[in-house]
């Protein structure tokens, strides 16, 4: 199952240099979205992020980051029979926030969650496509903590090695299913 999907991977993420801006690698994942036997794959590997070694469900909620992460953790969260939570770029939510500000690979963002998103105590698994500097999964990791939950996992289609986002990471479990 790992080697074929990779392989999929490989070939259904493809580089767009500069974009959006000099420099930059862009990964884009839209032919990986509109592959459905790559996209059905790719959300189980990253469900096996939010499971135990027995195959039990061990998360409240799957969290995913605008707009990507919202596209992989959805369909993550049904797969593992838990709840989804949006985090939104600034002014998106319509009730009571808590908000972190933090930099890009590429600028600058503010991040926000409904504080009622997640109940104190709940377990959440973080889900985005691609893990650059790690800035976007500390912000969401505050945020989590700000409305009393805990972080139990991190999973992404795509580490990009030559950024610190491991290190942003930290001890939290770190699902990548490719390292570029
Ligand atoms: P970072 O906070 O630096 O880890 O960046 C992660 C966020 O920015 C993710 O939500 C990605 O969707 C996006 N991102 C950062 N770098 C890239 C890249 N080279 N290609 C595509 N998306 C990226």
């Amino acid at each position: 199952e790992g080697r074929p999907l990779l392989t999929a991977l490989e070939s259904l993420i493809w580089d767009v240099p500069d974009y959006p801006s000099p420099g930059i690698l862009f990964k884009d994942i839209t032919p990986l979205l509109a592959d459905h036997d790559t996209f059905t794959a790719t959300v189980q590997a990253l469900a096996d992020a939010g499971r135990d070694g027995s195959g039990a469900t061990v998360v409240d909620k799957v969290l995913g980051m605008e707009a990507r992460g919202f596209i992989l953790a959805a369909p993550v969260a049904l797969a593992l029979g838990a709840g989804f939570v949006p985090v939104r770029k600034a002014g998106k939510l319509p009730r009571e926030t808590h908000a972190v500000s933090y930099a890009l690979e590429y600028g600058e963002a503010t991040l926000e969650i409904h504080t009622d998103a997640v109940a104190p105590g709940e377990r959440v698994l973080l889900v985005d496509d691609v893990l650059a500097t790690g800035g976007t999964i500390d912000a969401t990791r505050q945020l989590v903590e700000a409305c009393g939950g805990t972080v139990a996992g991190v999973a992404v289609l795509m580490e990009l090695s030559a950024l610190p986002g491991r290190a942003a990471v930290g001890a939290l479990p770190l699902t990548a299913l490719m390292t570029v």
